[in-house]
Order: C-alpha cells, then sequence, then structure tokens
C-alpha cells in the first residue's frame, strides 16, 4: 500500500482533549476520529490493526473449541424481562422503540439472548459442553465515556458464552477460556495479568478479570510481592500485621471531650494518636435492619463485601436521622458500647487495646477500649477494603498496589440464567435441569488501546508485530527516482507473497519528517530507501524498538526482513 494513496491524518500537536499517552496516541498516529462522546470511528489503520486483534481472539476461541456465532444487536425488551435485566441494567441500557411503539434494548451484553437460543436448539447433554461466541458492537451509556476507546459508548466485544451439565464440567470450560486468554494477551503483546474479582451482580461463583497495569487505569489491584496472589480491590483480602495494642492499654475506659471532632483525622489531630488507634463505628441499614460495623480508623467499608457477610439483598450507611436516633448522638461520634443493635466487627480489629471509639454521645470519645474486655463480638469478618502493606490471604507476601485496565473477563455464571429463561436439558437419567454457564468477555477495542498504552516510547506507538497496521514500512526517500520506487515496490510484493504487509512512504516530504511520521505510527520494521544508499547497493533497516539501523545489501535485504519478522512473531508465540 502506497502512504500517498491512504488516509493517515497524523497531528503534530497533543489533542488537547486526550488525558493519557495511547488516546493521544490514537488521534495522533491518525487511527481514530471521535464523533462524539464515547463514540470513534476506526480509520484505515486503526482498522487494520483492530482486525488483527480480532483475527487472533477468533482463532484462540476456535481453537478453545467456542463456535462463532451472530446475535443481533437490537432485542426485544421482553426477554430482558425474563431475567429482570431490563430493570437492574436500566442505568446503562440504551433503549429505543420501534415504529409500532415497541420497546428494544441496544445489547450491552448477551447472556439472556444466547441462552434463549440454547433453550430452543439444545436439549440433551449429549450436546454439551458447548460455547458460543460472537465479535459484535455492544451499547452502553457508560456514566463517564472517555480515554478514547478504553470506555466508549459503543465498543467491540468479544463475548462467549459456555454450557455444561454439571459444575465439575462448567469448571473445565472456565479453564479452557482462562488459558485461551492468556494465549490471546501475549499473541497481542500485551502483558495483561489475570487477578480474582468479585462476582457482582451477574449472579455465579467465580471471576477474573485480565489487568493491563498501568497507571491510568480505572481498577485498583492488590497484587502479592511474591506473585502468588493479585485480586481487584472490590475482591481482595489481605491481614494486616500490625499491632493492634497501644500505649496505656490496661486503663479503664474513660472519656475525653472532642469538641467539634467528628472526622477521624480530627479526632486523631486533637488526640495526638494515629488514625488507626481509633475504632470507626458505621452504622448500615441492611434489608432495613441497622447494624453497627467497626473498622479500624484508616480502613472503608467495603459494601460488597459487607452485603456478602449479612447475607443481605440491600446495603446502605444510615442516614444522619437513624444514626441519631440509635446512638443518642450527632454522626460522628457513635461508638460499640452500650449499642443495641448488632454488631459486626471487622477482622483486623482483633486484640485490639488501648483503642478510641465514639461515647455514643455529641463531642465526646471514650479512651483505653479493649475489645475483648468491653464488648462481646460474636464474629469477626471481613468487611474492609485492605490496603497496601498487608499480607496476602496466604499471609507470606505482602501486597502492593497498583491500577490496571481491565481487558478480559472471565466468569462462571451459574445457573441464574438458564433458569430465568429456561435453558434446561435432559441429563444421563432423563431428569431435566439447568444448563451451567460461563461468560466471557474481552473488549477488543479496548484491548487494541490497551497495547499502545503499554507499548509506546516519547516518539510514538511500539507496535507489537502481531497487531500492527503494517508489519514493515518501507521509507523512500526520493520517491521521484525510479529505480528507488521500484525497488520499494518488488520488495513490498514479495513480502507480500510470504505473508508480510508493507506500507510504501512514497510521500514528497523531507526524510525528518517522514523519520518522525514512522516513530509515531510505530510500524515494527522501518526499511529505508534512498538514492545514495542505492547506489552503494544498500538499504537501511531498523526496528522500531531499536536507535540505529543497520545497513543491508540490497540483494538481502528480503531476507534480512524476513529474519527479523520471524524473531518479533517467535517472541510472541
Ligand atoms: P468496566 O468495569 O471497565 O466498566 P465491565 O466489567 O462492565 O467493564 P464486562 O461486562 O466484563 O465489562 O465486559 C467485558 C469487557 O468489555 C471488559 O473486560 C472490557 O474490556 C470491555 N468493556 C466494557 N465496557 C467497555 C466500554 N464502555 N468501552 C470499551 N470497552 C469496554
Ligand atoms: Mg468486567
Amino acid at each position: 500500500m502506497l502512504w500517498s494513496k491512504s488516509l493517515i491524518p497524523t497531528l503534530k500537536e497533543i489533542p488537547q482533549d486526550a488525558e493519557i499517552p495511547s488516546h493521544q496516541l490514537m488521534l495522533r498516529a491518525g487511527l481514530i476520529r471521535r464523533l462524539g462522546s464515547g463514540l470513534y470511528t476506526y480509520l484505515p489503520l486503526g482498522f487494520r490493526a483492530l482486525r488483527k486483534v480480532e483475527a487472533i481472539v477468533r482463532e484462540e476461541m476456535d481453537r478453545a473449541g467456542a463456535q462463532e456465532v451472530l446475535m443481533p444487536a437490537m432485542h426485544p425488551r421482553e426477554i430482558w424481562d425474563r431475567s429482570g435485566r431490563y430493570e437492574s441494567l436500566k442505568n446503562v441500557m440504551f433503549r429505543v422503540k420501534d415504529r409500532q411503539a415497541r420497546e428494544m434494548v441496544l445489547g450491552p451484553t448477551h447472556e439472556e439472548i444466547i441462552t434463549d437460543l440454547v433453550a430452543r436448539e439444545i436439549s440433551s447433554y449429549k450436546q454439551l459442553p458447548c460455547n458460543f461466541y460472537q465479535i459484535q458492537t455492544k451499547f452502553r451509556d457508560e456514566i463517564r465515556p472517555r480515554f478514547g476507546l478504553m470506555r466508549c459508548k459503543e465498543f467491540i466485544m468479544k463475548d462467549a458464552y459456555s454450557f455444561d451439565i454439571s459444575s465439575e464440567a462448567a469448571d473445565s470450560s472456565y479453564q479452557k477460556m482462562y488459558e485461551a486468554y492468556v494465549n490471546i494477551f501475549r499473541r497481542c503483546g500485551l502483558h495483561a495479568m489475570p487477578v480474582e474479582a468479585d462476582t457482582g451482580d451477574m449472579g455465579g461463583s467465580s471471576s477474573h478479570e485480565f489487568m493491563v497495569p498501568t497507571d491510568s487505569g480505572e481498577d485498583a489491584i492488590l497484587e502479592a510481592d511474591d506473585g502468588s496472589y493479585a485480586a481487584n480491590m472490590e475482591r481482595a483480602e489481605g491481614y494486616c500485621d500490625l499491632p493492634n495494642v497501644f500505649p496505656d492499654a490496661d486503663q479503664p475506659l474513660e472519656e475525653i471531650a472532642t469538641p467539634n471532632a467528628g472526622k477521624i483525622e480530627d479526632v486523631a489531630d486533637l488526640l495526638k494518636i494515629e488514625p488507626r488507634q481509633l475504632v470507626k463505628t458505621l452504622i448500615f441499614v441492611a434489608d432495613k435492619s441497622p447494624v453497627a460495623v467497626l473498622l479500624p480508623g484508616d480502613r472503608d467499608v467495603n459494601e460488597i463485601k459487607l452485603r456478602k457477610v449479612l447475607d443481605a439483598q440491600e446495603v446502605a450507611p444510615a442516614d444522619p436521622q437513624t444514626v441519631r436516633e440509635i446512638t443518642g448522638a450527632e454522626v460522628g461520634f457513635a461508638g460499640p458500647v452500650g449499642l443495641k443493635i448488632p454488631v459486626i466487627v471487622d477482622r483486623t480489629l482483633e486484640g485490639l487495646r488501648g483503642g478510641v471509639i465514639g461515647a455514643n454521645k455529641t463531642d465526646t470519645h471514650l479512651l483505653h477500649f479493649d475489645l475483648a474486655r468491653d464488648l462481646d463480638p460474636d464474629a469477626f469478618v471481613d468487611v474492609a477494603f485492605p490496603k497496601a502493606g498487608d499480607l496476602a490471604p496466604n499471609r507470606k507476601g505482602h501486597l502492593s498496589e497498583k491500577r490496571g485496565v481491565e481487558v478480559g473477563h472471565v466468569f462462571k455464571l451459574g445457573t441464574k440464567y438458564s433458569v430465568a429463561l429456561g435453558a434446561n436439558v435432559l441429563d444421563e437419567n432423563g431428569k431435566s435441569i439447568p444448563a451451567v454457564m460461563g461468560c466471557y468477555g474481552i473488549g477488543v477495542s479496548r484491548t487494541l488501546q490497551a497495547v499502545i498504552e503499554q507499548s509506546h516510547d516519547e516518539n510514538g506507538i511500539i507496535w507489537p508485530v502481531n497487531v500492527a497496521p503494517y508489519t514493515v514500512l518501507i521509507t523512500v526517500l526520493s520517491p521521484k527516482h525510479e529505480e528507488s520506487m521500484s525497488r520499494a515496490t518488488d520488495l513490498a510484493a514479495q513480502l507480500e507473497a510470504q505473508g508480510i504487509d508493507v506500507l510504501i512512504d512514497d510521500r514528497e516530504e523531507r526524510p525528518g519528517f517522514k523519520f518522525k511520521d514512522a516513530d509515531l505510527l510505530g510500524f515494527p520494521l522501518r526499511l529505508t530507501l534512498g538514492e545514495r544508499g542505492l547506489a552503494k547497493g544498500i538499504m537501511e533497516l531498523k526496528p522500531r524498538t531499536e536507535k540505529s539501523f543497520e545497513e543491508v545489501p540490497v540483494d538481502q535485504a528480503l531476507d534480512a526482513v524476513l529474519a527479523k519478522v520471524k524473531t518479533l512473531r517467535e517472541a510472541l508465540k
């Protein structure tokens, strides 16, 4: 392909509205253009790269035994009513009406649709296991579309759904997808780490997210320094190994005036203690019943964990009026002693002596709190977000915090959707049972941008070979020089015959300008062809990752490029 015949609108300036490097580079390298908030056009180069990511995804899905289908992006409302998600997903769903005022949904995901299909088409254990996938546009009315392709209203997802006869069989389907994901991201040249994830509102029992570590990531991850554990913040567990015994531990409870100090930092400042020494007493309402939750002053409640611990449908912080009624004090002065509601204690407080608690009296706290002496806690539970420095669940490594972008998600769903949509099959004994499901998503368009976020330098993109829009760029320094152009086109044809795609920069521009664009676009290999070089019988070969070029004799250029491409590809095998 000739550059002069392609739409590659590179930009010299960093676009104002792009905050992270990968978004800036996608715009600057002319890969995408914005139509509106969270809506992008893929320009020719961006689309080529996207297609390469898709091809890798497709190959690995096929290899893992999944079958490709394509479901409608638009669905009748009724199918979403059957799972209850017309209501529960209302905040992300785009809803439209047809000319007869029938309500339709633009699919944010496809569990309902595939499960309905399986309910109709599959009836026996003999047809299982099965796994269907598609690569398709999804629609989500995100609160904050941003960072280019990272969070869009309309984006490309690969979604797969497995159906099995038993939960053991479903575990094995899950494992296969997990392995396929590891292969996909490796082949894309992307370091994506699997982390344990919460199963949230999807139903189901276990889940991993594939996270690309980057400071601009919207997700927090805790990882053990010995590599034995990684989980996203919502899910993570940690053990605090700091001592829980503070000075003056053995003294009786003592009131102390803390005027206007209803916040942890204010009390800590006033009493000259560490926030950790303070016990936070938070009043929550779980399915209409109040409950007090105790945790160290420097930690926050994870409401997902709390809901699970209490086995509640809904939990929310109590409103100030309820807090006043329960504690007899203003918000900020609640304490566990004397409360008439259930009190649960985060396990990080176990063994606490010499703590400071609210006195259930406005502007007052109590010193020298001894948890075992002053309270009769029935259970220590895990309801706090862990912190960097905590011990990992195996109590060996210590946790540190990273940020990441979720590029994929594998999920054991159980039978929530098969029950709701009647995807039952006859088992070996002729008994009708709901199929056990798994679902597996990859943000194909997000993955493309994540590759750039992870692989770039100050000059531009550094494409991993398998997803580069073109593998080789031939920069012709003087396109008017006939021999240069004919050599370039011959070489391109020979490379293309070997399955290597080539772009020829035949623009009438200064070499410096062309080299800058070459670095910005980041093709893995650049071959430079100049009049002077050709007179000496050489071309210059430069991998994007290296600073300097290598001179190769003209008659060996083809082999040199083939060898380099091979090495690059081998590294991602
Ligand atoms: P997030 O937490 O980032 O909103 P999610 O957990 O809601 O994502 P899933 O339902 O698990 O997303 O979707 C599967 C994959 O689709 C995600 O792992 C992610 O890569 C991608 N994805 C999700 N939402 C978007 C979006 N708005 N724009 C681009 N890609 C997305
Ligand atoms: Mg997810």
